[in-house]
């Protein structure tokens, strides 16, 4: 395989605080995806040096999460996290430990790691460190703890979450005694951050594997101290597609709920008004997409992704079977004679010029009606034949 510029910085690093007396190796989701013959974007060093020890060792760093013990270092080839090999200390609420301590051992580090596949290093040389059997587990494409899985999620509930997510990207079984724990531990989910989840659903969503995900949910009974009700009608998570945008999976949950409370659900995840705005719109689309049909007027206010996944959903859940699909949309928005309202060649403050009147309502209601007009093809977009239309439309 040949090693792109995150993976050449890396090893240079590595180099550097091997010549320092250092130890330092790959770790995590890069050698896991190395193994699976796949280039990671992100490369994680771990090393034996303290965090003042690696500044020392390099030019260029930045402090970007040091009391975890991680140093960023500003490689010319790339930018990679350095941190120092760690245990951590107990934890008292099923989430982040209450204390991390710098180790000078691999092992001590690895042993930390949640999973068996997460849990290997790679050294400069490219010798893999494998203490828990990772490979293995790989090749027969298993999810499982290090060490033994029921204390590992008592430590840290997020795990239980984070092994089904793996599960999903990876498209790997959560091995039975894995499994076994976190039905055991379902009930802690309950004290980690709503954000930490959704980071977690995020990635299901847009893995390949999301119907399995929520299969893992229901089974090991997490669904039960979720909020919300993901087995909601779970059996059409198997025709989900996100197309790449996570919010799509967070629409489609909702979209299942089948009640209009459910969209609260957007704020109990922190989900961002961006995304909250995006998830609204798809399900108003589909709403009138199932319904009444689209008009130009919805062409014209809904963008092309959210038409678009709108439409999907309304074809698989709503088995929606007129020939409408992507092409079709496309086509159709495009012939639309504006694509936004800033093609109007008049404004506001024409309109206003031309009434004598100030400001008020009554201007929205105006443009709004000028817009159907323009779109229906009742009025040109052209500054006479809309300043005809006006003054006859609305006499003073
Ligand atoms: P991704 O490709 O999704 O980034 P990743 O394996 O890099 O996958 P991260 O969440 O970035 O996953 O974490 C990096 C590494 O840190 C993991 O591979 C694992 O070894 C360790 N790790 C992360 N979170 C935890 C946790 N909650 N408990 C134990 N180890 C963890
Ligand atoms: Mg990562």
């Amino acid at each position: 395989m040949k090693l792109d510029k995150n993976w050449q910085a890396a090893f240079d690093i590595i180099q550097s605080l091997e010549r320092a007396g250092y130890e330092a190796v790959i770790v995590g989701g890069a050698v896991r995806d190395y193994l699976r013959g796949q280039l990671a974007n992100d490369v994680d060093i771990a090393t034996s040096a303290l965090p003042e020890e690696v500044k020392t060792v390099f030019s260029r760093t930045a402090d970007v999460g040091i009391a975890h013990g991680t140093v960023l270092v500003i490689h010319p080839l790339s930018p990679v996290e350095v941190t120092t090999y760690r245990t951590e200390g107990t934890y008292a609420d099923h989430r982040r430990p209450d204390e991390v301590h710098f180790v000078r051992s691999l092992e001590e580090d690895l042993k930390r790691r949640d999973f068996t596949i997460n849990a290997m290093a790679m050294r400069g040389s490219k010798k893999i460190v494998d203490l828990y059997g990772g490979q293995s587990d790989l090749s027969a494409e298993i999810i499982r703890a290090v060490g033994n899985a029921t204390s590992r999620f008592s430590e840290d509930a997020l795990r239980m979450l984070r092994a089904i997510r793996f599960s999903a990207q990876l498209g790997f079984a959560i091995e039975e005694e894995t499994f076994k724990a976190i039905r055991k531990q379902a009930l802690d989910i309950s004290f980690i951050a709503k954000e930490r989840i959704k980071v977690e659903f995020d990635k299901v969503w847009i893995s390949k594997n999301a119907h399995k995900a929520i299969r893992y949910v229901i089974e090991t009974s997490l669904v039960e101290y979720l909020p919300g009700d993901f087995s909601k009608q779970a059996e059409h998570w198997s025709t989900f597609e996100s197309f790449g945008n996570p919010v799509n999976g967070w629409a489609f949950l909702i979209l299942l709920q089948q009640d209009e409370n459910a969209v609260q659900l957007l704020n109990t995840f922190n989900c961002s008004n961006k995304e909250k705005k995006y998830v609204k719109q798809v399900l108003q689309a589909y709403q009138t997409r199932t319904t009444t049909g689209w008009t130009v007027k919805d062409y014209f206010e809904y963008d092309l992704p959210v038409l678009e996944i709108a439409n999907d959903f309304a074809k698989k859940f709503h088995h929606s079977n007129d020939d409408l699909n992507s092409s079709e949309i496309a086509r159709k928005k495009n012939a639309l004679v504006i694509q936004s309202r800033s093609e109007i060649v008049v404004n506001g403050r024409d309109l206003i010029e031309w009434s004598g009147e100030k400001s008020g309502p009554w201007l929205k209601i105006v443009i709004d009606k000028m817009v159907d007009e323009i779109l229906s093809n009742n009025l040109v977009n052209d500054r006479q034949q809309i300043k005809d239309w006006f003054l006859n439309e609305y006499p003073r």
